[in-house]
């Protein structure tokens, strides 16, 4: 059955991040194609049996490998054994991707500002994405917000900055702004529903919401999603249904 469904991986690089986050890379099979925002399916067997972890592609569609970013859940089944993962080990990658995260949702109204609301690895589905030239192209304005608790786990930023100066040399317009819920010295420190309900967030992005302009996703943390959505709806913004609409959400459990 698994070998029907799934092909195995050698994993190429690990980097670590903090205690409890780390990326990996493994190879990328030729027939596995994606959008950036989709989400690959893993799985490690242990005693015979397969476990398996959905896992948002962090490469760009056009790399030659696929990278990962994952937290560690001590207790967790799969990425308790996660995390002694090293160079040449075999994972199981299901051969093909899922998800409906992917910037080709949003039909109505036509780009114009896009927003990416990460929690903690959520941040994993926005780094493809800002890796696809497409995304450039396609807006005018991009916000990247990515809460964390300390400034320790703000992991991918030297990333982030270098994406920025490659593809973005044209659209001057990409703003970074990090959030660390910790520490009450940070810019901005509160939760995201918070910042939006207070108005902070647009004030430091210099740019307010529009239900006729505004692109916005979210994603990680299930308790994030859904109360940020309702501060979102409370300014007018309308969920993506069938192409129309402002905001798109994955959960991450
Ligand atoms: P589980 O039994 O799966 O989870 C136990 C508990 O750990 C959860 O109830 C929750 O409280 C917590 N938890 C689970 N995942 C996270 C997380 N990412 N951050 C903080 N707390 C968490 N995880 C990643 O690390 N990176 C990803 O890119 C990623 N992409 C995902 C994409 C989708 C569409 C979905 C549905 C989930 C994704 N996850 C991702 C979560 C991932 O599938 C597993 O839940 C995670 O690896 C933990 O697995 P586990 O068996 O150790 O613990």
């Amino acid at each position: 059955m698994t070998s029907e469904k799934f092909t195995v991986e050698k994993v190429l690089s690990i980097q670590r991040w903090t205690d409890n986050l780390f990326s990996f890379t493994m190879t990328r099979p030729a027939h596995f194609k994606f959008s950036a925002g989709q989400f690959a399916r893993i799985g490690i067997m242990v005693d015979g049996e397969l476990i398996v972890r959905a896992y948002s592609l962090v490469s760009s569609p056009y790399d030659e490998v696929l990278e990962f970013f994952s937290i560690v859940v001590p207790d967790g089944a799969f990425t308790s054994r996660l995390q002694h993962l090293k160079v040449d080990d075999e994972l199981y990658l299901e051969k093909i991707p899922y998800g409906f995260l992917t910037l080709a949702r949003f039909q109505q109204p036509a780009p114009q500002d896009l927003w990416l609301l990460a929690t903690g690895t959520g941040l994993a589905p926005f780094l493809s994405m800002l890796q696809d030239f497409d995304t450039w192209k396609n807006y005018q304005q991009i916000f990247l917000v990515y809460s964390v608790r300390t400034a320790a786990e703000l992991a991918y930023v030297d990333k982030i900055q270098d994406i920025h100066a490659s593809f973005g040399e044209n659209t001057p317009d990409f703003h970074f702004i990090p959030v660390i819920t910790r520490d009450s010295n940070a810019i901005l420190h509160e939760r995201l529903p918070v910042l939006i309900q207070n108005g902070q967030l647009e004030k430091i992005a210099g740019h307010a919401f529009n239900l006729e302009t505004t692109h916005i996703m979210l994603c990680g943390n299930p308790q994030m999603v859904d109360d940020t959505k309702e501060a979102l709806k409370q300014r007018g913004l309308v969920m993506n249904r069938r192409g129309v609409g402002n905001i798109a959400v994955e959960n991450y459990w």
